[in-house]
């Protein structure tokens, strides 16, 4: 298998360096980062001023091909219907997902800006979205990445890999 990481709107490129370097660890398969696309502006909702999740993922769709997973990146807020929020989401049949950095970044809670945070919070939000992907459901484990989570809090727990449950489960 390949994961495509697909800008969606403008990424800081080191970011995407990186998350590609810790992708190719976690799932030992080529990454590759592809040009980025235009946010889809149909997606914006003036009063929660955020973007619907799932036109993003509609818009990822085309890209995907045989053994390969499209990973969508974005800066801006997203959510869902019945959330107020996702920090990521999948497309298990298309086999498409897209994480946001928006929630992950410490400056966008007013606290000084840390790479390493948000790098580490990416990875995580990344590999679960890729492991609902590859047929992998919510984990109740808190410390594994397939875990759900509710808010950055539970995201900070959970380790950027899976739990020794999980693991066997991932047949790439
Ligand atoms: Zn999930
Ligand atoms: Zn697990």
């Amino acid at each position: 298998m390949e994961i495509d990481l697909q800008p969606v709107g403008e990424i800081d490129y080191g970011i995407l360096l990186q998350l590609k370097d810790r992708l190719h660890r976690v799932f030992g398969c080529p990454v590759v980062i592809s040009d980025p696309v235009s946010i889809p502006q149909e997606a914006f909702s003036a009063d929660r001023k955020q973007y619907l999740s799932d036109m993003f993922l509609d818009d990822l769709k085309p890209f995907k091909k045989a053994h390969t997973y499209v990973l969508g990146i974005t800066d801006v807020d997203l959510y869902t219907q019945g959330l107020n929020f996702v920090f990521g989401q999948a497309d298990i049949a298309g086999g498409v997902s897209v994480i946001s950095l928006h929630l992950l970044k410490q400056e966008n809670y007013g606290l000084p800006a840390s790479n390493d945070l948000l790098i580490e919070r990416a990875q995580k939000e990344a590999v679960h979205e890729l492991g609902h992907n590859l047929g992998m459901g919510h984990c109740e484990d808190g410390t594994c990445v397939m875990h759900f989570s509710n808010s950055l809090i539970d995201t900070d727990v959970k380790k950027p890999f899976f739990c020794s449950h999980c693991q066997p489960k991932l047949a790439l």
